[in-house]
């Protein structure tokens, strides 16, 4: 064989088996958006690269040195989203929908890119399932973004999975925050770790969820972000907590969580699935009060999640959920001689016309190879066409589980499955 091409590292092939697991996840998402009243959103792959590279606020990771580039033929420089939710509020200013009814509720199944380093949960090139809710600033919107995911996660059969939730302030609050954390960062500058070394200038938050064991020890010492809250902050993160209660959804308070995007105010929080290894948060999210303003919108209240779609399948595998991967045909049909053939085409072509999978020879095999294709193939009933079959109108059905055979009329074959 010739040397074939392989596709780029940290990207994914999805053969039909595999498929199923997404299949069910968007089907599951896309049903418990709709029971919160979500509507779909679809935005570009690629947009203006100043869409998120903001300038304004602090650094991100995904900024620094994830983002995958380009420049096109007429010299503009474009990125390959990393994220949805930058591009669901530029649609949403572009498209003039910032005076629609409030709260506006979208969601969207999207692939995202990243130049990551690729190890098991972390790609490249991955899907998310993520949504997003504008025009309400009150708590119970966070509690509700956060029930669309607990009970996404649910209907998937996924157990295990724990929320864990934080409050990061807002403008007010932050900066007295922060500086009580560079503070106590800065005294163990020399032990960080590199990347958390230039975070403690650009987003030292960031370090309090580094996975290094050095830094997440001094992480554990770390002021707390909730015992910095302004008053205004620390009743929302209450009534949040008050409404997960009521709800019956389970959480842990949980400091070290402060998300990897800039933009976050108040309320943050992850589902994080032990046992799927490193990459265990399946979903991420939080309010972003001041990101509709930063990208040139009128002051609007957000808030939303992201959710990883190849971990959540690491967690269902993890889970043992079950999936159905391989369909079988009702019908297969063997026929004998190019007449049989147009006549076993006509049948299978009325079957697939009214909802069922049927089969039939498309590969010139002989009989014999025929009927273990069939076998393979898990086929209830099988048929075969000869001459004789086509002159009398009539033909042998064998029901395979039963090996067991009934005459039946050609004519009406369609209707006699359509009956089962
Ligand atoms: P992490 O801490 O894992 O880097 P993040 O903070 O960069 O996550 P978000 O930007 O909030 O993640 O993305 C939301 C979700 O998307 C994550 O919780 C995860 O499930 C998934 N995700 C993020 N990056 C990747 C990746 N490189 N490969 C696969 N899934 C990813
Ligand atoms: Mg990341």
């Amino acid at each position: 064989m010739a040397q074939y091409i392989q596709k780029p590292r940290g990207t994914m092939d999805v053969f039909p088996e595999e498929a199923a697991y997404w299949q069910k996840i968007e089907r599951t998402a896309r049903d418990v958006a709709a029971r919160f009243g979500f509507g779909e959103i679809k935005t570009p792959t690629f947009e203006d690269i100043n869409l998120f590279r903001r300038g304004v606020g602090e650094v991100t990771d995904v900024v620094q040195k994830e983002m995958y580039t380009f420049t096109d033929k007429d010299n503009r420089t474009f990125a390959l989203r990393p994220e949805g939710t930058a591009s669901v509020v530029r649609a949403i200013i572009e498209g003039g929908h910032c005076s629609d009814t409030m709260p506006l509720k979208l969601y969207y199944m999207i692939n995202c890119f990243r130049y990551e380093k690729p190890q098991a949960g972390r790609s490249r090139e991955f899907s998310q399932f993520g949504v997003e809710m504008f025009g309400t600033s009150d708590p119970s919107a966070d509690a509700s973004v956060i029930a669309l995911a607990a009970m996404t996660l649910r209907e998937l059969g996924i157990t295990g999975v724990k929320l864990h939730i934080n409050s990061i302030g807002c403008p007010a609050c932050r900066p007295q925050y922060r500086e009580a954390l560079v503070e106590h960062f800065t005294a163990h500058k020399d032990e960080l770790c590199d990347t958390c070394k230039e975070r403690l200038n650009t987003n030292p938050l960031r370090i309090l969820d580094c996975k290094s064991p050095v830094c997440s020890s001094f992480a554990a010492e770390a002021p707390k972000t909730l015992d910095h809250l302004c008053p205004e902050c620390s009743a929302h993160f209450e009534a949040l907590k008050a409404y997960l209660d009521a709800m019956g959804i389970e959480y842990v308070v949980d400091s070290k969580i402060v998300r990897g995007l800039d933009y976050y105010t108040k309320t943050v929080f992850e589902f994080i699935a032990e046992g799927i290894g490193a990459q265990s948060t399946v979903c991420g999210g939080g309010r972003y009060d001041g990101l509709m303003e930063q990208l040139g919108g009128p002051k609007t209240a957000g808030l939303g999640f992201g959710m990883g779609i190849t971990r959540v399948i690491l967690a269902m595998k993890e889970c043992g959920v079950p999936v159905e991967t391989v369909k079988c045909p009702v019908l297969y049909i063997a026929p004998m001689g190019e007449k049989a053939h147009a006549e076993a085409l006509r049948i299978v072509e009325e079957l697939r016309r009214a909802g069922l999978y049927a089969e039939c020879d498309i590969s010139g095999r002989s009989l014999k190879a025929q009927m273990k294709y069939a076998d393979k193939l898990g086929a209830k009933y099988t048929l075969i066409l000869g001459d004789t079959e086509l002159e009398t109108g009539r033909a042998q059905l064998k029901n395979m589980a039963e090996s067991s055979q009934t005459e039946i009329e050609l004519a009406t074959i369609a209707s006699m499955f359509l009956d089962k």
